[in-house]
């Protein structure tokens, strides 16, 4: 398979086919964010990715998902993203789900009857960076979205039935706007109902302009105290009926996975323990993006 740049996907992509069909992020102006900084966007020939569907189907028998990387391959035209996934059902038959990160405007541009169409070809789960439900701390990180944008977009994919995960990112309102952002992003969460979520704890990235915040003084680094702290206020403001919680990736402090509603208090309670030093946290040199 052909592949430009640094292969980027969800953790629970770790089994999937990686067909890259778009290089770079359609958006790349997020200040925290270091994927591709140094990567245009482009999209991908139709040759190169007919040659990578060919060699997929001559050796990833085994694996039935599918994910379309890079950043916001959405952002396709619907005729585009129609022949893709018919492409995909020729030459890899038995790949049963399909996924792709969506960028929220994306996502908005299509209509429902777009997704469903894209859902009846084998498209069943969206990936979408909330990052934060504080209109704020979007502004600060120019996500270029809101709260209230980000929910239309995770109501569209919700109507159609589209399986929505959504990552959060700890300790990105630094500690001055840290409850609003835990409490404003649990309420923007509770009404996006995804079915997953994926909870990141920020990093400083050499290449992005929130570093030289962070190093000239103007953002100040959460400790691990307040972002178990942050976490907590979050959990207990979650208010969803059918979700998966994932707090175990690398970036983490704390590793944490259950299920919502059932594990709420367990979750809160696994926090507040590695508070008080009851259960081990990964030590800082172990972290990683
Ligand atoms: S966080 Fe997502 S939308 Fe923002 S620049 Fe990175 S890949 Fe693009």
């Amino acid at each position: 398979m052909q592949y430009i740049g640094n292969v980027i996907r969800p953790p629970s992509e770790a089994g999937s086919i990686i067909l890259q069909v778009t290089v770079g992020c359609s958006h790349n102006k997020c200040t925290f964010c270091g994927a591709y900084k140094d990567i245009a966007f482009s999209i991908k020939s139709q040759q190169t990715i007919v040659e990578d569907l060919e060699f997929a189907g001559q050796h990833c028998h085994r694996q039935k998902r599918l994910f379309l990387a890079d950043g916001d391959v959405l952002i396709l035209s619907q005729t585009r993203l129609v022949a893709l996934l018919t492409l995909i059902r020729k030459y890899l038959p038995w790949v049963l789900h399909i996924s792709l990160y969506g960028n929220a405007k994306s996502i908005r541009n299509k209509s429902v009857s777009e997704l469903l169409e894209l859902k009846k070809l084998g498209l069943n789960r969206i990936y979408i960076g909330l990052e934060s439900g504080n209109d704020s701390v979007l502004r600060s990180i120019r996500k270029g979205e809101t709260a209230k944008s980000m929910i239309d977009a995770a109501q569209k994919v919700n109507e159609c039935g589209i399986f929505l995960s959504v990552s959060i990112l700890l300790g990105i309102g630094g500690i001055s706007d840290s409850t609003r952002h835990a409490v404003d992003t649990a309420n923007t969460l509770n009404i996006m109902t995804p079915r997953q979520i994926g909870a990141l704890t920020f990093m400083p990235l050499p290449n992005t302009p929130l570093v030289r915040d962070v190093k000239n003084g103007n953002f100040i680094l959460m400790t691990q105290q307040e972002i178990l702290e942050e976490l907590s206020t979050l959990v207990s403001q979650l208010n969803l009926k059918r979700c998966q919680f994932h707090a175990n990736h690398a970036s983490n402090y704390l590793p944490l996975t259950g299920r919502l509603p059932r594990d709420k208090y367990t979750i809160i309670s696994a926090i507040a323990m590695a508070q008080q030093g009851a259960i081990a946290t990964i030590p800082e040199h172990k972290r990683a993006l």
